[in-house]
């Protein structure tokens, strides 16, 4: 039978209100209750309504089962710091997760072996805002330092990393983007505005100039990098000027992909409180701009890369094109390469052939057995 749940930080702080108002909701669970998601579902499955979960705090979470990408055995997440200091000033999670608390290094280097000893070679890193990783610890460290104590674990081939906050994007993390051999040249920089009025109203930290200086010192030393990010749209007070800066912001960094968000309130922030509300239409009309300004960049970006060389780590079958397996770029692009399963989960290097609509095509020029 269907279940309706809502889960997140929204979920944890308006629990109430969401049950009352949705008395059809079967499970509402926070942030802390992800990992007991299946015994949630199970207690909805005999007959509890509704299934309530919102612990304050839970153990630290693992990179186990109910954390993992799912089909993939060869990828995992790996939660390396819970909580936010920032206060973007749109943002509930500070007010639910709490303050950053970052995992012990050598923590997180066991469960990284761990993963590596199951199978997995490729990781993902998770924080709120993982650059500002470990300058809560008794024993202050880096990002980048962490980084450079799981490069070598064997076995693992790639590490990936999300979310990175612009205001603590570091030269220490560039060049350990670019020296570290398993460390994937991607980078999720959320930019949010390109109005330097709007990023102060959200609390960012940075203006827009210095975000266009720091992605420019990335591209200097880690050329070819994938570069992601998020815009928020309709933010209040954002007038036509600050939106078509948005937009000149997206032409002048060229990104690989961007996610356009709508701003909606989340009561309880200081933005919420903020005047100058734009109109729902005006939302609207500025989200569906900026996503076809945004899907032209992308897409001539993809068109850059035929004829060049990836490095591509096959995940499955590809269920478009028989013969063909699917993965991604180091620098997050999703790839298709003819072979069979035998391929996943072993790095190839490719010559990008071609384009399929978002897809690369490609020929394996190279098999690499992971070491
Ligand atoms: Fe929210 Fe991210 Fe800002 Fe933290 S850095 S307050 S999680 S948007």
């Amino acid at each position: 039978s269907l279940l309706i749940g809502v889960g997140g930080c929204v979920a944890q702080k308006e629990r109430d209100a969401l049950t009352e108002r949705f008395p059809y909701l079967d499970i509402v669970f926070g942030p802390n209750a992800v990992p007991d998601i299946v015994t949630l579902v199970r207690r909805a499955e005999c007959g509890e309504r509704p299934v309530v979960a919102t612990p304050e705090d839970g153990p630290a979470p693992r990179s186990d089962q109910a954390l993992r990408n799912g089909q993939a055995r060869i990828q995992a997440w790996v939660s390396v710091m819970r909580g936010c200091d920032n206060y973007c000033s749109y943002c509930v999670v500070p007010y639910v997760r709490g303050p950053q608390r970052s995992k012990d290094p050598i923590e997180v280097a066991r469960e990284v072996q761990k993963l590596a000893a199951e199978g997995v070679v490729e990781i993902t890193l998770l924080g709120q805002n993982v650059n500002s990783y470990g300058q809560d610890l008794p024993e202050k460290t880096t990002f980048a330092r962490l980084l450079e104590s799981l490069n070598d674990i064997p076995g693992i081939s790639r590490i990936r990393f999300t979310t990175s906050h612009p205001k603590d994007f570091s030269r220490d993390l560039i060049r350990a983007i670019r020296d570290l051999s398993r460390v994937c040249e991607h980078v999720h920089l959320p930019v949010q505005s390109g109005s330097t009025r709007i990023l102060a109203l959200m609390n960012r930290g940075y203006s827009a100039e210095q975000y266009v200086e720091r992605v420019a010192a990335l591209r200097d030393l880690v050329p070819g990098v994938g570069l992601t990010t998020d815009v928020i749209v309709g933010f209040p007070g954002e007038t036509e000027e600050d939106f078509e800066q948005t937009r000149l912001l997206l032409e002048r960094v060229q990104f690989d992909g961007a996610y356009i968000f709508k701003y909606s309130v989340r009561s309880g922030t200081a933005a919420a409180r903020l005047d100058g509300r734009v109109t729902r239409p005006a939302i609207a009309d500025r989200h569906k701009e900026l996503l076809e300004f945004q899907k032209r960049i992308s897409l001539a970006r993809l068109k850059d890369m035929i004829g060049t060389t990836q490095s591509v780590l096959p995940e499955k079958a590809d269920e478009r094109r028989p013969g063909h397996v699917t993965g991604r770029t180091r620098g997050h692009r999703v790839a298709s390469i003819p072979g069979d399963a035998s391929l996943v989960g072993r790095e190839i290097t490719i010559s990008v052939d071609r384009l399929d609509g978002w897809t690369l095509i490609g020929t394996p020029s190279h098999t690499r057995k992971d070491s």
